[in-house]
């Protein structure tokens, strides 16, 4: 068998068109125009990188955009402060504070101090609480568990995966759990696995859908894949490529791609994959945060 590949690329594009396309609408029938905020504390170039790449995405949908930029002493008393003025500003939708942030400002604190109603990264207790209670209507669910559940619906054709069985390898926060949430929902049978599990390739052997959320490189090997299974790779690894000379990276999932796609019926490769869908899922995010304000149905994808 080779599966086939869920691209990235091309549903990170369909979701931002959606989005697009339901903002001009938004704007012109009630005069809400959606508005983002994010804070980045610091200067680490990688979540420099990202801030930009959500600001340009946030453009391009036609929100406004603002992107508060604070230096890496920011006292966190002054963080909060920012937190609270965009809380209680009408004209922002969605706030997300760039994590993680300087050792001296406490991260749970800064979480929390989101309003629930603007926090489209969804790791508010508030979020975390509609989100396992089923409350998906309500709940800002965070985006790369929303992304991949966005490919993995597309892949097999329904939302509804009564009778199938789903393995979700880790268990964070923001990825693990969330996910394995979301399959619940959707009426899977779901077992969460880490590095405590006994027997995980037999494990992942019986899944329908196995999602990777691991941060181990290539992990995940062919004889772990059920034949016609749903593979989702959440990981991101940068591992040493000598190939490309002295010094040289490349970046791996969690799954042996190659392998692992000569046994399963779908598969997200990595690059290109569910880590495209994130910043797109935060657009989808905020834009639903607004149509809640306008009163108006968000778009589905
Ligand atoms: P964490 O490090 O927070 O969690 C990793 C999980 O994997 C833990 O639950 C851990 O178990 C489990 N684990 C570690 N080693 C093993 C093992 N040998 N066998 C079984 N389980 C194991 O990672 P994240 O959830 O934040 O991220 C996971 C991956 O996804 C990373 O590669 C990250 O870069 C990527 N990622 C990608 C995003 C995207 O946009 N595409 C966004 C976020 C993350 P335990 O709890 O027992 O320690």
């Amino acid at each position: 068998m080779t599966a086939t590949v869920i691209d990235g690329k091309t549903t990170a594009a369909d979701v931002l068109a959606t989005v697009k396309a339901a903002t001009d609408k938004l704007v012109a029938r009630t005069g809400v125009t959606p508005g983002i905020a994010v804070i980045i504390v610091g200067e680490d170039p990688a979540s420099q990188a990202y801030v930009r790449s959500k600001g340009r995405r946030a453009e391009e949908c036609g929100f406004k955009s603002e992107t508060h930029r604070l230096p890496a002493d920011t006292p966190e008393a002054d963080l909060l402060a920012l937190i609270d003025r965009l809380n209680r500003d009408d004209s922002i939708h969605g706030i997300l504070v760039q994590l993680p942030v300087p050792d001296h400002i406490d991260e749970g604190k800064v979480i929390q101090a989101v309003d629930p109603d603007k926090d489209v990264d969804g790791f508010n207790f508030v979020n975390v609480g509609r989100l396992v209670t089923g409350q998906l209507g309500e709940a800002f669910v965070p985006c790369t568990p929303a992304g991949s559940m966005v490919m993995l619906r597309r892949a097999l054709g329904k939302s509804d995966l009564s009778g199938l069985n789903a393995v979700v390898v880790g268990r964070s926060n923001i990825v693990g759990k969330p996910m394995a949430s979301l399959l619940l929902a959707a009426n899977a049978t779901v077992t969460t696995a880490h590095s405590r599990t006994r027997d995980l390739p037999g494990l992942c052997r019986s899944a329908d859908i196995l999602v990777a959320a691991v941060g181990r490189p290539e992990m995940i090997r062919a004889d772990w894949v059920k034949p016609g299974a749903c593979v989702i790779d959440v990981g991101i690894n940068r591992v040493p490529a000598p190939e490309k000379g002295e010094g040289g990276t490349k970046i791996v999932g969690d799954v042996a791609y190659d392998e692992c796609a000569e046994v399963a019926g779908s598969i997200t490769p990595v690059p290109g994959g569910v880590g495209l869908m994130t910043v797109a899922m935060l657009m989808a995010s905020t834009l639903a945060s607004a149509c809640r304000v306008a009163g108006v149905e968000p778009p589905t994808y």
